[in-house]
């Protein structure tokens, strides 16, 4: 007997269409009255073939289905994200696309959550604090050549703050231009920055060397001021604003986005975005609640989540109906996502860390990601004696979706993958436990994401059409 099942698949509808998520492969799929009543009919479990395809629309309807994985024949897997992914088993590491260099882990600011100082950091007290211009190039050099058949490649310079440390950014880039000039590759760069020591010579250089620009800023001068302070306590709005304005008239040729570190004493998305935006003309703004260490006040815990869901829910909302006229509202976290799913981006690991990634402390260690560089244990090598290939493969083969038995039955696993490897060591003390301190904060979000996608489908399917070329990390 032919007997067909329906894939795992999570429904939702918008203004009276219907749609279907498809949990493996991350598909959106429109149900028309065919479709809707054969998955209907499948809801209640396995059926023979002829039960299910009673008329020529039915066949041709079963046939798409079972083309995209929606319907599959009962006995067999659905379409799994290792077959989507390929990298279950790897013999080999993927080439590198990316590389972090942590040039300084040392800042003028001590923000009270920061990792750098606070509870979360993994790197050890001893390492060296400055990159010199040598580990730069090695880690240049590391990164051409573990890069394979890849053509386009990333450089992202990160901290403590980057620019304490801007005399070895500039040779970089220079070198790291030449050499994949040599190579035929292209480098693309990019840097984070708390924006206190940026002057209008070095704003100019970021706008001459078209470098992508992070600020990190965490909203008005009172929220701004209760954390983001120096070292004595003073804050620094007052000192990183007209900074950041002069950047912003400056450097007009690529979009410069703000990260804000969002705490349960500065929980406001409203008012820190329209401040951020409106008054101080950034492009686009994304919000990363600090969630990893509990117990400390600043921590979003419990009723946090359901604060930081209705806000992100509220502005969601301006996002559709800005998305629906056909412009765009920089709310970063809703159009990462929204790419992704527009992309159908099935992931097998949570984000690209030993995957295409891989980041340098300032001594040259090399770590997972900019966060483990230097952290001792997590080291993958060094760029004066190369990637340990095998703990690439070692850590791909234990950090797959697969292989993460609390995520397997969990609708949102082909976007999450797990979460964080920096927030599950800090929290569990092991990279590889998914984060389920924060899993149904996640499927809120992924849920209220594809409103998102189904209420812009509706009204405005040419806007999706911006996410066809947007790489999503
Ligand atoms: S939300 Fe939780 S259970 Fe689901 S994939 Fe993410 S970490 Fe795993
Ligand atoms: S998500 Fe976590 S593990 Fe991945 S690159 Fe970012 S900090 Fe590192």
């Amino acid at each position: 007997m032919n007997m067909v099942r329906a894939s795992e698949h999570r429904r939702f509808t918008a203004r009276g269409r219907e749609f279907a998520f498809l949990i493996p492969s991350s598909m959106i799929l429109e149900l028309d009255d065919e479709v809707r009543s054969i998955l209907e009919r499948l809801s209640t479990g396995p059926k023979n073939v002829e039960e299910v395809a009673t008329s020529p629309s039915a066949v041709e309807a079963l046939r798409e289905l079972a083309s995209v994985g929606a319907v599959t024949r009962d006995g067999a897997p659905d379409v799994a994200l290792s077959q989507v992914s390929g990298l279950l088993s790897p013999e080999a590491p993927p080439p590198l696309s990316t590389i972090v260099l942590n040039v300084t882990n040392s800042c003028n600011l001590s923000c009270r959550y920061c990792y750098e100082y606070g509870e979360d950091r993994l790197e050890s007290a001893a390492a060296p604090q400055i990159m010199n211009e040598e580990t730069a190039r090695q880690s240049v050099d590391t990164l051409i050549a573990e890069s394979g058949h890849n053509k386009k490649l990333q450089i992202t310079f990160f901290g403590g703050e980057t620019l304490l440390n801007f005399k070895v950014i500039r040779p970089t880039v220079e070198y790291a231009r030449r050499r994949a000039a040599e190579e035929g590759k292209f480098v693309d760069f990019s840097l984070t920055t708390n924006a206190t020591l940026l002057t209008r010579d070095v704003s100019q250089w970021l706008a001459d060397n078209h470098i992508g620009v992070t600020v990190s800023i965490d909203g008005p001068k009172e929220v701004q001021d209760s954390m983001r302070v120096f070292e004595r306590g003073m804050g620094s709005y007052d000192v990183v604003a007209p900074r950041i304005k002069e950047l912003l008239s400056i450097y007009k040729t690529r979009p410069i986005g703000a990260r804000v570190t969002l705490t349960s004493k500065t929980i406001d998305v409203p008012g820190i975005f329209a401040h951020l935006t409106e008054e101080m003309g950034f492009y686009e703004v994304g919000f990363a609640p600090v969630t990893s260490s509990s117990g400390l006040d600043y921590a979003i815990d419990g009723d946090g989540f359901d604060t930081l869901l209705a806000q992100f829910r509220a502005l969601a909302g301006r996002y559709v109906d800005a998305a629906a006229q056909g412009s765009y509202l920089g709310f970063s976290n809703l159009s990462d996502i929204l790419g992704e799913i527009h992309k159908g981006v099935a992931k097998a690991y949570p984000c690209g860390a030993g995957l295409g990634l891989l980041g340098v402390a300032p001594g040259g260690e090399i770590g997972l990601c900019h966060r483990f560089a230097g952290s001792g244990d997590h080291d993958f090598g060094d760029v004066r004696t190369g990637v340990d290939a095998a703990k690439r493969v070692e850590h791909l083969a234990k950090g797959h979706i697969d292989h993460r038995t609390d995520c397997r039955t969990c609708w949102v696993r082909s976007l999450c993958s797990g979460g964080c490897y920096h927030e599950a060591q800090v929290r569990y003390g092991d990279r590889f436990r998914p984060n389920l301190h924060y899993c149904d904060w996640i499927r809120e979000w992924t849920g209220l994401a594809l409103d998102a996608y189904g209420e812009i489908l509706v009204r405005n399917p040419a806007f999706l059409e911006r996410f066809d070329e947007r790489k999503v990390a």
